[in-house]
């Protein structure tokens, strides 16, 4: 299957990080992959970074759809400007949503110290399970970035999944799910590469109807 990995969407109503803008997209651009992947069982989606259009743009366009998705917050954003607050949490969750983990702050969780390891792996699923009533246990490496040590204590504080970015296919029970990123340039030609495998099919029944339809008049 495949996995989206979304970030925001819409006009920021914040300074976003350097490189940021990379991965917003626009309402027009969500909507036409939202509605390619419409009552597909073979692909999955994610929002990282917690921000405010998870809840103002993305929600009532999945829920619009009857689509589901997991939402990774950073914990120590919640509330800010341009961030999702204690209530959009709930909303999402309420709707059928999950949340996972995507840290405190958006720090490469490679090179976390003790205490700052402790606030990214610990405290801050701690909080997105208290502030949304549910037990968080996914979790969703800033960057995408990961390594073997990181893998090894995130299994031992018990993390039933960690998203990466590397795009590719995933397999539907794997613990380590890589996901492909929505980017700021996205169009109908990326979606039918990532997720065309079922217009890829149409194509090629429809080749094959004309080719009848050719033989026919013959
Ligand atoms: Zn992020």
């Amino acid at each position: 299957m495949v996995i989206l990995a979304i970030g925001g969407v819409g006009r920021p109503v914040r300074a976003l990080d350097p490189g940021e803008d990379e991965t917003w997209v626009t309402v027009e651009q969500l909507e036409r992959v939202l509605d390619a992947v419409t009552g597909r069982e073979d692909v999955r989606l994610t929002f990282d970074d917690g921000n405010s259009s998870d809840v103002e743009i993305a929600l009532p366009r999945l829920v619009e759809r009857d689509l589901t998705a997991e939402f990774f917050p950073l914990a120590g954003r919640i509330g800010q400007r341009g961030f999702i607050d204690a209530a959009g949490l709930r909303r999402l969750v309420e709707a059928g949503m999950s949340i996972g983990s995507h840290g405190w702050e958006h720090h490469d969780w490679r090179r976390l110290d003790g205490r700052l390891a402790r606030r990214e792996l610990e405290a801050a699923p701690k909080l997105l399970a208290e502030l949304s009533g549910k037990p968080v246990q996914a979790y969703a490496p800033p960057f995408g970035a990961y390594d073997r040590r990181l893998l090894s204590r995130l299994r031992r504080s018990g993390a039933t999944r960690v998203y990466t970015t590397e795009g590719g296919l995933a397999s539907r029970d794997g613990w380590l799910q890589p996901r492909t990123e929505l980017r700021h340039d996205v169009d109908q030609e990326w979606i039918d590469a990532v997720l065309g495998e079922r217009d890829g099919l149409y194509r090629r029944a429809g080749r094959f109807l004309s080719r009848v339809a050719r033989l026919a008049q013959i």
